[in-house]
């Protein structure tokens, strides 16, 4: 047998390619050492790389070859399915293996510094055992539908309408994964909904060693948590989309809890949906997957409804689990009729008058923060806009500044208007610290509690507002979607959402499909224990069908009309699409290039792949770079990827204008 005397190794570069060195003496490393990470060294800099191959011999001449440092035992190699996982991404998103592997490492893990040794935080002991219920009839037939289907590949799309005992569903599963001796993978799409969820699993699996994966985590506890994954140690993983790359050597089940949610497509970077990479996994390790939502994706609900079975299995929750809770009831407020004053129409007032006198709470949901959207000279016609962004600047009275939401741009709010000097300068548009003055007016004994960005930047402060809402402290609460996802609030009975329209008159094409996702999903919050629910919907549009299918909490009918738009147009889920964007400084810059890059050679054309005219894009200015994109579509996601493997290696090769950046993305979500 020849000897293996070459390291082939993937580094953290944007280079389609891997890196040879040379094996030192006395060290030999066999195949068995493959998954290991290496440190090497690297135009004068020493880096980390994951061991891909050894060899007996490479095409570079030994001149070239520099030596391999330490191979890094303090880990179990990782695991071939986690190369398959990140070989298939790369070769998916067309992004670099090597910096695929090397950045879904945790920091600490993939940087030559020296680490100190971390102190071992205690998992905390929980006060909480959990009452383990009784199921209900429906999720029952799902866990025997799932039991049933054997082992091997299979996906279920779980359909339960928001309070209907999905969660219970997730965890009897995971009980059954752990009885067989797998381990267990949960993502979920928010890290505000993973403490709430973790201290679930942990009542119930503590002896499991139940690890979270967020980016919330420190770098300490995030390797620590990875490194328990990857020795099999912890039995389940929870987290976001990131936790999608946990190794994990006995897996035996994956959950998507929310599989519709946008926020497991990651937005920069490597754009992968965390999602998809969930469903490869799957298959890949012949595993069983539960998609789980109330609005379930366009694109998932199509594989469940293909004729011939579909392929994902439909299960549904109709009802909501706990005893006596009903899906709250459903009305449209016409603002033609019930004129808003404020923001806040007299019907939704009421609503909230007899919440505050029956000790029950409310939500006001408006998904823009800020107070205004811009500030205006009524005399010349000045607004505020970003000077690095076509944008305007949003007004925020809490902290008095002006502030751009794209690119974090904040300046004082000017006392006269800067072109004419006139002092009368006026607000328009609402956001929610404006709604909470009004309401703060309306009711001026109430405790007003406001959730969005501005006022829970980071975890502590959303815990602590949370603490707030939960022990009833809070009785109205106004806040953007933040508050629309996952919470169980037992006191919350009325849910008024006071400008739904905007989303409805968006250009997107996808925008109906998260409006109704969103108020389904906020919708939601109210009701969900003894007390009944009702939900406001404040719109001058009231027969629109999309707030009639939200009425009958009708997402099937929804669905089917949506599917139906989306065939007749040759959308997604009956087109495959991906996005060239450029960033320059100049627009001519960006659209130039574009230019270039549709005007590929002959011989890369792939007859069912169109490509669209370069565009700027919706936000065409963002941190001063001018930005435009190129649209590219087939009915064949096969063609299409066919056609982009050859078309990016090629366009790595134009000569781009310095100052230029591109990426490719693949299905992506915002145009
Ligand atoms: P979903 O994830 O579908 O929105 P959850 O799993 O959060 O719903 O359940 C909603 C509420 O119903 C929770 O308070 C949960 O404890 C309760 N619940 C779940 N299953 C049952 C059951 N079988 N019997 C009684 N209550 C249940
Ligand atoms: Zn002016
Ligand atoms: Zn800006």
């Amino acid at each position: 047998m020849a000897l293996l005397q070459i390291a082939r190794v993937a580094l953290d570069l944007p280079l389609r390619r891997l890196f040879d060195y040379r094996i030192p003496e006395g060290e030999s490393l066999t195949r068995q050492d493959i998954g290991y990470r290496v440190r090497v060294p690297f135009a004068q800099q020493q880096k980390i790389g994951v061991l891909v191959d050894v060899l007996a011999d490479t095409e570079l001449a030994p001149a070239q070859l520099k030596t391999l440092g330490d191979v890094l035992r303090d880990l179990p190699p990782l695991p071939a399915s986690w190369f398959r996982l990140t070989e298939f991404c790369a070769a998916y998103y067309h992004v670099p293996l090597g910096q695929v592997m090397l950045s879904t490492l945790p920091a600490g893990l993939r940087t030559p510094m020296p680490r100190k040794p971390t102190r071992r935080r205690q998992v905390p002991a929980t006060g909480r055992t959990e009452q383990v219920p009784v199921l209900t009839g429906e999720q029952e037939a799902s866990l025997q539908a799932i039991a049933s289907g054997g082992t091997g590949f299979r996906a279920y799309l779980l359909h339960g309408v928001t309070g209907s005992g999905k969660t219970e569903v997730y965890l009897r599963l995971i009980e059954r994964a752990l009885a067989s001796g797998q381990q267990s993978l949960l993502l979920v799409p928010e890290i505000n909904l993973t403490p709430q969820l973790e201290a679930r699993v942990l009542a119930r699996f503590a002896s499991a060693r139940p690890v979270s994966l967020h980016s919330g985590l420190g770098e300490a506890a995030r390797a620590r948590n990875w490194r328990a994954a990857l020795t099999g140690e912890a039995r389940i993983v929870l987290g976001t989309r990131l936790a999608v790359f946990a190794p994990l050597p006995e897996l035996g089940l994956i959950i998507v809890d929310e599989e519709h949610d946008a926020s497991f497509k990651q937005q920069d970077g490597i754009r992968y949906s965390a999602r998809d990479l969930a469903v490869f996994r799957a298959r890949d390790g012949e595993l069983p997957i539960i998609l789980g939502s109330a609005t379930p994706s366009l694109e998932s609900w199509a594989n469940a409804q293909r004729s011939g079975g579909g392929r994902y299995q439909l299960l549904s929750l109709r009802e909501r689990a706990f005893v006596g809770a009903r899906l709250p009831l459903v009305r449209c407020i016409d603002t033609r009729v019930d004129r808003p004053r404020d923001g806040l129409s007299a019907a939704v007032l009421a609503a909230i008058e007899q919440r505050l006198a029956r000790a029950e709470q409310s939500l006001v949901f408006l998904n823009r923060r800020g107070y205004a959207h811009v500030l205006a000279c009524v005399a010349c016609g000045w607004t505020s806009s970003c000077q690095r962004c076509a944008a305007n600047l949003v007004v925020h009275l809490a902290d008095h500044c002006l502030r751009c939401h794209h690119c974090g741009f904040a300046a004082g709010v000017p006392r006269r208007c800067p072109t004419c000097g006139n002092q009368d300068l006026a607000t328009f548009g609402r956001g929610t610290q404006r709604l909470e003055a009004s309401l703060a007016e309306h009711f001026p004994q109430a405790c007003i509690v406001r959730a969005d960005r501005d006022s829970a930047s980071n975890h502590k402060q959303w815990e602590a507002l949370q603490a707030r809402i939960e022990s009833g402290e809070a009785q109205i609460l106004v806040g953007t979607q933040m508050l629309a996802k996952g919470h169980d609030f037992p006191r919350l009975t009325l849910v008024a959402a006071v400008a739904p329209d905007a989303a409805l008159v968006a250009a997107d094409w996808r925008a109906p499909e998260r409006l109704f996702a969103q108020l389904m999903q906020v919708a939601g919050r109210a009701g969900r224990a003894e007390r009944p629910g009702e939900v406001l919907l404040q719109t001058q549009f009231p027969e629109h069908p999309l707030y009639a299918a939200l009425l009958r909490q009708d997402y099937q009918a929804f669905a089917t009309a949506q599917l139906a738009e989306r065939r007749q147009a040759g959308f997604p889920p009956y087109a495959f699409q991906a996005m060239l964007r450029a960033e320059a400084g100049r627009m001519e810059d960006a659209l130039t290039f574009l230019a270039a890059a549709r005007a590929f050679p002959p011989s890369l054309a792939e007859p069912a792949v169109s490509c669209y005219d370069p565009v700027p894009m919706r936000l065409s200015r963002r941190a001063s770079l001018e930005r435009a994109q190129l649209l590219i579509e087939s009915p064949s996601r096969r063609a299409l990827q066919r056609f982009l493997t050859s078309w990016v290696v090629w366009l790595e090769a134009v000569r781009a204008p310095s100052r230029l950046r591109w990426h490719l993305e693949v299905d992506p979500l915002e145009f």
